[in-house]
């Protein structure tokens, strides 16, 4: 099946304990086509950059099958650029530096050949370029998911809204779920969340792994405990992009297959940490994903078989 991205195409500078990037290639959108490269062969890209992004880049996704049609390169303009320095536990982080740039205005165009999409990654950007892509689309794909940040809920709460009340899954971290639903409790908060549209909902703790609702069912995926985490910017993408891509490569949508693309998720987000921006995730190949959620699958199973006495 094939498989839609939008989400932002950037620069970032990163500062963590272990150090500090120059401007890196970086943005959801970036992350997410990426790590779903590595599932779907038809995958398409909705984005923008200014003309001081490298075309070496585009060429690299273009040669990983990601068809840039939809990519508008803005020659007078800036490429969005993010900035974000990580505390010691590299689980949080201050936003140091967003500049829109290119993002500002865009108007997202989608290519004639990017309407027979049947999955949708909403990827972080601005809620309403998201909505202005479903409703570009002739027909509804057959599933839609998104993701967003606290930027948005900050300062564009009621387009969010309105772009979360159209998506069939929303994937967003804890302290993001606590600020849309004004909710501390992740269990309250995920039913209110459901009340606003999206059946599905993931939520998204870092070094503590990822919570999928759906209905009355819940399911626990661990994150991989890591020895060392070296960057975590783009982890959440490269989740979504995992999860998305494997979900579109099998084409099942019942809750066992859901869980199995929330492992496959983890295991990529679990690379992409292991060194700065996308390097390690374009090393990689699919033995060295299997081999990961093999680990996943030991690290969470359990023999109950044993006689208490
Ligand atoms: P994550 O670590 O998964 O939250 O994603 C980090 C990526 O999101 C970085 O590569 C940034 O370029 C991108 N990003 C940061 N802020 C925004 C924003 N307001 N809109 C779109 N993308 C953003």
């Amino acid at each position: 099946m094939s498989l839609l991205t939008v989400g932002s195409v950037a620069f970032d500078a990163i500062e963590t304990p272990y150090g500090k990037t120059d401007k890196i290639v970086g943005g959801a959108g970036t992350f997410i086509s990426i790590a779903s490269s590595y599932f779907v062969q038809d995958q398409n890209i909705i984005s923008v950059v200014g003309g001081d992004f490298p075309q070496v880049t585009i060429d690299d996704l273009n040669a990983r099958g990601i068809n840039t049609d939809g990519l508008q390169i803005k020659n007078s303009e800036k490429t969005f650029f993010w900035s974000g320095k990580y505390h010691n536990d590299m689980n949080s982080r201050d936003t140091l530096i967003t500049e829109l740039n290119v993002l500002e205005n865009f108007d997202p165009i989608v290519p004639e050949v990017y309407q027979s999409s049947s999955y949708l990654m909403l990827g972080n950007l601005s809620p309403s370029v998201q909505s202005t892509v479903i409703e570009r689309l002739k027909v509804r794909p057959k599933l839609i998911a998104m993701d967003t940040m606290n930027f948005w809920m900050d300062i564009a709460m009621n387009d969010l809204k309105k772009t979360i009340s159209m998506v069939d899954i929303l994937i967003i971290n804890d302290e993001e779920a606590r600020q849309l639903s004004g909710e501390y409790s992740l269990i309250k908060a995920s039913v209110l969340i459901r009340e606003m549209g999206p059946k599905i909902l993931i939520i998204k703790k870092g070094e503590h792994g990822a919570l999928l609702f759906k209905d009355k069912e819940v399911f626990f995926a661990p994150a991989l405990p890591l020895e060392e985490v070296f960057d975590p910017t783009g982890a959440g993408d490269t989740f979504a992009g995992g999860f998305m891509g494997y979900l579109a490569s099998t084409d099942d949508l019942s809750f066992e297959n859901l869980k199995r693309a929330v492992i496959y998720g983890s295991a990529l987000a679990s690379f992409c940490v292991e060194k700065f921006g996308t390097e390690k995730l374009l090393e990689i190949n699919k033995e060295d994903i299997l081999a990961r959620v093999d680990r996943f699958v030991s690290l969470a199973s359990f023999d109950m078989n044993v006689s208490v006495k």
